[in-house]
C-alpha cells in the first residue's frame, strides 16, 4: 500500500516545492514507484518536473471539484518510476469552491483510494496556507513532512502547524503522524543557521532528519530547466543531499511498516 506524505508548512519559501520535486525524484530513482501530487495553484512542482501546464486539459482541480478520476490526469515524467498529478492556476478557485461541498476535507482522500495501492509513495506539495487544500492533504496523508528554513523566525508559525495537525488527528485523520522535520537552506558559516538547527532539534527531538539541506545553487537553477536536481546535475551537492533524504525516508518507512505488522501479529 502506498504511503502518502504531505510536504507542508504554511510559510512560503521554506523549500516545500524543492523537497517535493527532489524527494519524489530520488525515491523514484531508487526503484520506488512515486506519484508527486501538486496541490499548490502555482503549479511550480509540476513545471519543476517538466510538465507543460499550458498543454494540460485537466488537473487536480477537476478531481477535487468535478469528480474527475485522478487516473485520468496523471502525467509521465523523464524518470520511468515518477508520475505527476499536476496543478494549474485553475486550482486557485478550489479553496473557495470547496467551502460549499459536503465532507469537503475528505475529497482528496477519497480520490486517492483507487490508486493508492499502485504506488510506493504519494508525495503531496502543499500550498503556503492552512486552508482547505492543505486540510485535504493532511486528511489524505499517512504523515506530514515539515521543511523548516534555517532563517530568522524559523519556528514562527510552526506551533500553529502542529496545532492544525493535532486538530486533524482529532477530527478527520486519527492516524496522521509527523513523518519528519527537514532543515533547509542551511548555511554552516552563519551562527544563525546553527542556532536555528539547535532550536528545531529542541522542539522536535528525534523527528529531525539527519540529512540537512544546505543552500545549493543547483537546487534553485534546476526548476527553470524543468528537471529535478538528480537529472540537471547528478554530481551536485543538492543531488547528494536529496538522495540521502530519500534513503532516510525509505528506511523509516520500512521500520514503521515492520512495527505495524508486529503489532498486528500481537493483537
Ligand atoms: P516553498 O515551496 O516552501 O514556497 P520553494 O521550494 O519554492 O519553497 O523554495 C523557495 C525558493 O528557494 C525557490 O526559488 C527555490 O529554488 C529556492 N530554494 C529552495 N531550497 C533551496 C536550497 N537548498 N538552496 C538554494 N535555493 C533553494
Ligand atoms: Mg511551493
Amino acid at each position: 500500500m502506498g504511503k502518502v506524505i504531505a510536504i507542508t508548512n504554511q510559510k512560503g519559501g521554506v523549500g516545500k516545492t524543492t523537497t517535493s520535486v527532489n524527494l519524489s525524484a530520488c525515491l523514484a530513482k531508487s526503484g520506488k514507484k512515486v506519484l508527486m501530487l501538486d496541490l499548490d495553484p502555482q503549479g511550480n512542482a509540476s513545471s519543476g518536473l517538466g510538465i507543460d501546464k499550458d498543454s494540460l486539459e485537466s488537473c487536480i482541480y477537476d478531481v477535487l471539484i468535478d469528480g474527475e478520476d485522478i487516473a485520468n490526469i496523471i502525467q509521465l515524467t523523464m524518470l520511468k518510476n515518477l508520475f505527476v498529478a499536476p496543478a494549474t492556476i485553475q486550482l486557485a478557485g478550489a479553496e473557495v469552491e470547496l467551502v460549499g461541498i459536503v465532507s469537503r476535507e475528505t475529497i482528496l482522500k477519497k480520490a486517492l483510494k483507487s490508486i493508492k495501492k499502485e504506488y510506493d509513495f504519494i508525495i503531496i506539495d502543499c500550498p503556503p496556507s492552512l486552508g482547505l487544500l492543505t486540510l485535504n492533504a493532511l486528511t489524505a496523508a499517512d504523515s506530514a513532512l515539515i521543511p523548516i528554513q534555517c532563517e530568522f523566525y524559523a519556528l514562527e508559525g510552526v506551533s500553529q502547524l502542529v496545532k492544525t495537525i493535532t486538530i486533524v488527528q482529532q477530527t478527520s485523520n486519527k492516524d496522521l503522524e509527523i513523518e519528519g522535520v527537514l532543515l533547509t537552506m542551511f548555511d554552516g558559516r552563519t551562527n544563525l543557521s546553527i542556532q536555528v538547527a539547535e532550536e528545531v532539534k529542541k522542539f522536535f527531538g528525534t523527528k529531525v532528519y539527519k540529512t540537512i539541506i544546505p543552500r545549493n545553487v543547483r537546487l534553485s537553477e534546476a526548476p527553470s530547466y524543468g528537471e529535478p536536481v538528480i537529472v540537471y546535475d547528478p554530481k551536485s551537492k543538492g543531488a547528494a543531499v536529496y538522495n540521502s533524504l530519500a534513503k532516510e525516508v525509505a528506511k523509516n518507512t520500512k521500520e514503521q511498516s515492520k512495527k505495524t505488522k508486529d503489532k498486528k501479529k500481537q493483537e
